[in-house]
């Protein structure tokens, strides 16, 4: 029942405050794009 890819480990939803840049990755400090700080969006699952 639970689906589970392999290639696609915990993840973390990131978008950046200034110039909205997003990017999921696991680990992101700051915008690759404008280097502002980005936030973690938390994406929900159930
Ligand atoms: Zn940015």
């Amino acid at each position: 029942m639970a689906y589970t890819d392999p290639y696609t480990p915990e993840r973390s939803y990131y978008e950046c405050l200034n110039c909205t840049y997003r990017e999921t990755t696991e680990s992101l400090g700051h915008c690759p794009e404008c280097g502002s700080h980005v936030r973690n969006i938390a994406v929900a699952r159930e």
